[in-house]
């Protein structure tokens, strides 16, 4: 017997306790069936998605929070079987999470090549001649993950590439100003050896940023661009429904004239904020002098607030061009130094920093947009009065996948019936589903009418097929 099937069966036996010989048998048959080499025929008819095959590792219902998961988004994220930890500050990032992951990608890739921005992929190996010519191999001291090669060269596994980069465009001959702007940008794993890496995914030690660099003709160039860039991840958050701060920011060590940090406001937040009162002028207070609560805007009063940090750009000026000689050629053939902007935009940790928002105490909340799976389905219980609305639940899934394609692969049928529906839709409130549809009493009345909880509003309505195929078109998709 195939070791498949093996499995197959092991996982039966709990099915059997659950439903009775009998219905397993003709689960078993069903599922070999499934599973025969017809399986991959395109004439198949709408292949469901269950909740019951979906590898999420949930340990909801225990309260077994150690004292060290301060941070709700890390505990409700390893409870919903979303991360599992692998050794401090490293998680494996479980198919659920990496759903969300990849919507949130598609939105940054739509925002970046809206502006004209080329996707590139950079190594994670990075030479230290490239880091001590910067002089950031000593600048950034303990934070920078080094290695050695068997040659005993030695590497930096990357936390940014302004080095990696510059060094790229600087070996370009006769890089003419025509092909400026350019805006190169990558979403790739980067590395930090932070001291503490204790709170998930918003300070782990290996995580996923975007991180664009620019390179334009003259310091007005690179200002404008850089405004560019700004509005883009404005939209970004906006898109997302996050509310956020762009505040005026410390260069720190990667250096440069003019920064911008983007802030979600929340009382965990690491950063301090100082906002006006009066009008937009924001700053983290590592940029301003320790006495001062005046806005010098506008004199108006700064109040103190906290926020997690998300998004960082710098107007870098010819910092790191000079350095490695990177220059273009204008239109009377001569060099000269190019202007560069650089770009962070913390994947994960916007993840994780959206959950740590918007969930409640005891269950996810996500961005509608980037919700790992927007509906769930959820039929009734095994033998209960209502099992006859289970076809019309199933008939539901399979009509809003034909009527509305962006959800065909968005939505899942909780087709663990041996379950109550009481049960289920506790699991599903903490899992976080902007919308769930239940086949209930109501569902056998002519018309049939489905439950629909909005999670994101904590709105229920009661709908026909036709009221629920009208709401779940407005559904938003990236
Ligand atoms: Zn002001």
């Amino acid at each position: 017997m195939h070791e498949f099937m093996r499995q197959k069966l092991q996982n039966l036996e709990e099915e059997m306790l659950q439903k009775g010989w009998k219905d397993s048998l003709l689960s078993l048959y069903a599922q070999s069936r499934r599973n025969s080499r017809f399986h991959h025929c395109p004439s198949d008819k709408t292949k469901r998605l269950l909740q019951s095959q979906i590898f999420q590792p949930t340990n909801l219902l225990e309260d077994n929070r150690p004292s060290w998961l301060t941070y709700k988004s890390q505990q409700l994220m390893l409870q919903a079987g979303l991360i599992h930890p692998s050794s401090p500050g490293c998680y494996s990032y479980l198919p659920v999470m990496v759903r969300a992951m990849e919507k949130l990608i598609r939105l940054i890739d739509k925002e970046m090549q809206g502006l004209g921005g080329q996707k590139i992929n950079m190594p994670s190996l990075c030479s230290a001649t490239l880091w001590k010519k910067s002089e950031r191999w000593d600048l950034v001291g303990k934070e920078l993950f080094r290695l050695r090669d068997r040659l005993s060269k030695e590497y930096c596994l990357g936390p940014t590439h302004e080095e990696v980069i510059t060094d790229l465009i600087a070996s370009q001959h006769n890089f003419s100003y025509k092909k400026l702007p350019l805006l190169l940008y990558q979403i790739t794993r980067k590395f930090r050896d932070e001291p503490s890496p204790r709170y998930g995914l918003l300070r782990s030690r290996e995580f996923y940023m975007k991180d664009m660099y620019t390179f334009d003709v003259s310091e007005e160039a690179a200002r404008h661009t850089y405004r560019t860039v700004c509005d883009a991840y404005c939209r970004v958050l906006s898109r997302l429904g996050l509310q956020f701060l762009k505040v005026q920011a410390s260069a720190g060590n990667i250096g440069g004239q003019m920064s911008h940090e983007f802030q979600l406001p929340a009382e965990i937040g690491e950063d301090e904020l100082l906002v006006c009162s009066s009008c937009e002028f924001s700053a983290n207070v590592e940029t301003v002098q320790p006495d001062q609560n005046r806005c010098p805007a506008c004199q108006g009063e700064l109040t103190k607030s906290k926020g997690i940090e998300i998004g960082h750009t710098f107007y870098l000026g010819t910092k790191y061009s000079s350095t490695f000689n990177a220059v273009y050629f204008n239109a009377q053939l001569e060099p000269v130094v190019v202007e560069m902007g650089c770009y962070g935009l913390g994947v994960t940790r916007m993840l994780a920093a959206a959950i740590e928002i918007l969930s409640t105490a005891d269950g996810i909340r996500w961005p509608e947009l980037i919700a790992p799976y927007q509906v769930l389905l959820i039929p009734p219980k095994q033998g209960s009065k209502e099992e006859g609305a289970t076809a019309l639940i199933e008939a539901l899934y399979d009509d809003i996948s034909k009527a509305i394609p962006q959800l065909k692969d968005d939505m899942v049928l909780d087709d663990r019936s041996y379950f109550t529906i009481g049960k289920r839709l506790n699991y599903a409130n903490q899992l976080g589903y902007p919308y769930v549809i239940i086949a209930g009493k109501r569902a056998l009345d002519t018309p049939s009418q489905f439950e629909v909880q909005c999670q994101n509003t904590g709105e229920t309505l009661f709908l026909s097929k036709e009221g629920v195929m009208g709401l779940l078109n407005e559904v938003p998709a990236v």
